[in-house]
């Protein structure tokens, strides 16, 4: 993924100056005063400004400038789609360094900032750069002396408010296909991860993204994310985070000006392992994988394993195998499998889920040991429908196995949770594969495999996981009005 060695990461990390303003209407601005921790050493990288809502204010009256008068939302789209390709081109022309920004900031391997996140950022961009001149318009044949055309419209200022566990990701997912609709946008990045955020809005700047167009304002959620989601100038709130904070913004909306609120959220997906998988080592391998990939902070880990009894006991050695085997270390060393978590209170929240599971009675198969700001890969077996490690999202390197005995019981258990984001079934049967797959209440159903995907197909969740899609050209639906045009001839 990445050959540079860890010692010129070390280097380029202790040569970093990062960006620590907010960044609205084209410069940055603001006193930066908030440190920014890294969870690679509690040791500060940097101090960034931190918004009030007069700060917001201003962020997104710059929006509204940029939407409303400004020449974005009137460039050709091909025009747009030049100005969002040199974005991405300075992007990946700066992708180790942001790749470094995201490592230090929130702690995942350098390895994944750089071979994964960055890659899918940098192609984010591409695509919706690419589908901005690929839109049609429809004109429905109303009859012979009518006219009707059904345009679609930016819906004007864009509001994402993101986590910090994919900061960027999760960020271009969003504003990608909101400016290429022809939008203006406002990006809060979490606390945690503002740094690689602020590089990519000096970026846009320097791509030639006109002022306003994209912002990014720094600030606790409370108080800049709230803003957001009150504020009258915003026309569409995108998020990404906790179903809990989503349902403040739905508040937010409501309490405000009724803007439309996206919602992309938590998740507890099953991931099902059959008899007949068609490799029970490999099922086995990316269960572990599945869970432990970003230290397990990611909303579609297979948090809970269902697998069959009659093969119970060899999945889960495997799995228990991969956990003692996986390199945990410092994010910047190009070898390390899995860093510490974001922080130190995310820490305590994800060993409080490991001392309920022990006192609800799990079976501690291995892990469980804290050590600083790391926590090793764990598995818990004999974990019950009704304990709180099968319910709630722990969000960190935990594992739950829960054990079925027919394919209907599995797809019972698997439905048996308030979220819906992703599930995953293991089975040399067609039919079996997409009776499971049609039988699960998720965004996503992968068959045979984990995590697998291309940005041209759509992502998000059902139930309480939420209800946008990012990705593919469904995305564009988002961040676009129809418009219906009658002319009577
Ligand atoms: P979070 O606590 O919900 O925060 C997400 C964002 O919302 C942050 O920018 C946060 O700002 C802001 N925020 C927090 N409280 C707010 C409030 N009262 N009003 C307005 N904004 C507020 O989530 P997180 O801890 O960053 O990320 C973990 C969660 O994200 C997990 O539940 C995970 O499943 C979910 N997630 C979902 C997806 C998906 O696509 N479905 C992808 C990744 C993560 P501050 O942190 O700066 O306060
Ligand atoms: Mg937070």
């Amino acid at each position: 993924m990445t050959d540079v060695p860890y010692e010129e990461w070390r280097a380029r990390a202790a040569g970093l100056v990062p960006h620590t303003g907010h960044h609205i209407g084209g410069e940055f601005t603001g006193t930066a005063a908030t440190p920014v921790v890294s969870p690679r050493d509690g040791k500060t990288i940097a101090h960034v400004a931190s918004a009030g809502r007069p700060e917001v204010d201003a962020a997104v009256a710059a929006a509204r400038r940029a939407f409303d008068t400004g020449p974005w939302p009137r460039l050709a789209p091909a025009e747009r789609k030049a100005a969002l390709l040199r974005w991405a081109d300075l992007i990946e022309r700066d992708r180790s360094t942001i790749a470094l920004l995201i490592s230090l900031e929130m702690g995942k391997p350098i390895s994944e900032s750089y071979g994964i996140e960055l890659r899918a950022v940098i192609n984010c961009v591409r695509w919706y750069a690419e589908a901005a001149d690929k839109q049609l318009d429809e004109s429905p044949r109303t009859g012979g002396s009518s006219l009707a055309l059904v345009t679609r419209e930016p819906v004007g200022v864009v509001a994402a408010v993101v986590p910090w566990n994919f900061p960027l990701t999760m960020a271009a997912w969003k504003i990608a296909p909101a400016l290429a609709s022809g939008c203006t946008a406002v990006l809060k990045p979490a606390e945690e991860s503002p740094l690689s955020a602020l590089h990519l809005a000096a970026l846009a700047a320097e791509a030639g993204l006109p002022p306003g167009v994209f912002n990014v304002v720094n600030g606790p959620g409370e108080v800049a994310g709230r803003a957001l989601g009150e504020h009258p100038d915003v026309d569409v709130l995108a998020f990404t985070g906790s179903t809990e904070v989503g349902r403040h913004f739905l508040r937010y909306a409501a309490g405000s000006n009724l803007k439309r609120v996206w919602l992309e959220l938590g998740g507890k997906s099953p991931n099902i392992i059959l008899p007949d998988a068609p490799d029970l080592d490999a099922a086995a391998d990316t269960a572990a994988w599945g869970i432990f990939f970003n230290a397990g902070e990611m909303c579609t880990a297979p948090s809970r394993l269902l697998v069959h009894r009659s093969i119970a006991s060899r999945v889960v050695d495997r799995v228990v195998a991969r956990a003692e085997s996986l390199r945990t270390g410092d994010p910047l060393d190009p070898s390390t499998e899995m860093g510490p978590l974001v922080s130190l209170s995310h820490h305590a929240r994800v060993m409080s889920h490991i001392q309920a599971a022990k006192s609800d009675g799990a079976r501690l198969r291995t892990g469980a040991t804290a050590d600083g700001r790391f926590i090793a890969p764990t598995v818990f077996d004999q974990v019950k429908p009704d304990m709180r490690l099968a319910r709630e999202e722990v969000f960190g390197p935990v594992l739950a196995v829960l054990e079925f005995d027919s394919v209907d019981e599995a797809i019972t258990l698997a439905n048996d949770t308030d979220y819906g984001l992703a599930a995953a079934v293991w089975t040399s049967d067609l039919s079996t594969a997409h009776k499971v797959s049609r039988s699960l209440r998720a965004g996503t159903v992968w068959v045979n495999c984990y995590e697998e995907g291309d940005m041209s197909v759509p992502f998000g969740g059902v139930k309480q996981s939420g209800h946008g899609r990012d990705k593919s050209l469904h995305a564009l639906d988002k961040y676009t009005d129809l418009k219906t045009t009658w002319i009577e001839l």
